[in-house]
């Protein structure tokens, strides 16, 4: 039975009541969802999107800074190899963990990028790199074993652990730090349950990213510790102003460290080739839980479209240039939102390493009076910004970071411009 206060959604019946449901009340089957759903919020990206969508379809001008998406078209070629594949018949089944094709071009890509070697065994092809994060909390996470999720984390990754009964630990990183989770703080954080860590980098939602020194003192620590390390590096194709991204698995193959065999790296193709909306992401892991991962696929979605699978082979090993053409563009905009954020009184916001997403420093505008009451929190500040200047930004509580505000600047920088214009405006305005 859910916890009263909890109602879940579309549970209509529930919603008139105000007390307690006194003890031992059967309520009816059909009217409970599973008690995993009550540690669980429903993806606040994904709603300041939605709600996003919903007030430009009043007709308000919205400027799109919530939701992490590239704003380009996927490149030309990878459409055209996508409807090529449809008239050959990619309209079937395909095996459940990918094409051969595409784990193929996965494993070669993933070799060359990270200088580790990398087998089309290893390799688990998702819908979307979201997915392949579920198969991983679904193989691996169970109630008792404890999760280190950094905050700010991106807002999937402690959801996901809650979802399978496990728990989130997010030690906190600090800004000064670059946003950068310090070996002491690993040390302190880990426990005899420590099932895994999840590193982000380069990060959604601050854009920081981890270089060389600090990211191996990191494997150190973890070197003597028996838990996993899961490395999302969807954004590693875009960092800024020379920073060298580099790999754990690089690292820890380099340097002949243990935990090379405890590494699973997430990837794919949403970010580097503007293809969301193909869903395809992978996992790259040892042989053996590829076959854990391969268990858990085959009984909930089967393979992912084998369309969008073509799409992504053409993306993998066709000409690469697209991705430096939009991590110039993203460069471009990075540099005019950051000012622009700066610009507005009393906030701060720190030149991101990589990815497309400036984190702030709302704090000063705490407690402010604005038309609908005061600035409490920064779901407020976030509420402010949207009606009264259009601008949807996520409120840094949703990845564990409260008064912060995640701004994406995948978007032209027309819309950046005007949005922080309007933002700045409605700040100066407030008593
Ligand atoms: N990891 C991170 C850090 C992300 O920002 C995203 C974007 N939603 C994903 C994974 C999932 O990407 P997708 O499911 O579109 O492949
Ligand atoms: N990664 C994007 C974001 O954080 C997409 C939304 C999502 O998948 O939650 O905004």
């Amino acid at each position: 039975m859910h916890a009263l206060g909890s109602v879940p959604f579309g549970c209509t019946s529930c919603q008139g009541l105000t007390a307690p449901l006194p003890p031992r009340t059967r309520v009816r089957m059909t009217h409970r969802f599973s008690q995993r759903l009550d540690v669980v919020q429903p993806s606040a990206t994904l709603a300041v999107s939605a709600r996003a969508a919903a007030l430009r379809a009043q007709g308000r001008t919205i400027y799109p800074f919530g939701v992490g998406e590239p704003d380009f078209d996927t490149p030309i070629h990878i459409r055209d190899a996508a409807k090529k594949a449809l008239d050959a018949g990619a309209t079937r089944y395909t095996a459940v963990t990918g094409t051969p094709e595409l784990k193929k071009a996965i494993a070669a890509s993933s070799a060359a990028r990270r200088g580790a070697p990398c087998a089309p065994e290893q390799v688990v092809v998702g819908v979307g790199a979201k997915h392949s994060l579920f198969n991983l909390a679904l193989a691996l996470y169970e109630p008792g074993d404890e999760v280190i999720c950094p905050a700010p984390y991106w807002v999937s990754y402690p959801e996901q652990v809650r979802l399978v009964g496990a728990t989130a630990v997010c030690p906190e990183t600090r800004e000064e730090d670059g946003w950068l989770l310090t070996p002491e703080t690993l040390q302190a954080s880990l426990s005899p349950q420590t099932k895994a860590v999840i590193l982000c980098t380069p990060s959604n939602p601050t854009g920081s990213a981890y270089g060389e020194k600090s990211l191996r003192a990191l494997l150190e620590v973890l070197e003597a510790h028996d838990c996993w390390l899961v490395v999302d590096e969807i954004y590693a194709d875009l960092v800024y102003d020379g920073f060298k991204q580099v790999s754990a698995l690089t690292l820890a193959h380099r340097d002949g460290m243990k935990i090379r065999d405890r590494i699973l790296v997430i990837d794919g193709v949403s970010k580097s080739y503007a293809m969301t909306g193909w869903r395809i992401g992978w996992s790259i892991t040892p042989p053996a839980m590829a076959k854990a991962l391969d268990v858990v696929q085959s009984q909930s979605t089967t393979n992912p479209a084998a369309v969008a699978q073509a799409a992504a082979v053409a993306a993998l090993t066709g000409p690469q240039e697209s991705i430096e053409a939009m991590r110039l563009r993203f460069a471009a905009r990075r540099t005019r939102m950051v000012a622009g954020l700066g610009a507005i009184p009393g906030i701060r916001c720190r030149a991101p390493e990589g990815a497309f997403y400036a984190f702030a420093d709302f704090r000063a505008l705490l407690g402010k009076k604005a038309k609908n009451g005061p600035l409490t929190d920064d779901l407020a500040i976030a509420t402010f910004l949207l009606e009264e200047a259009g601008c949807a930004a996520v409120p840094g509580s949703a990845f564990g970071a409260p008064g912060y505000l995640r701004f994406s600047y995948a978007t032209s920088e027309e819309n950046i411009d005007a949005g922080l214009a309007a933002a700045k405006a409605a700040v100066e305005k407030l008593g």
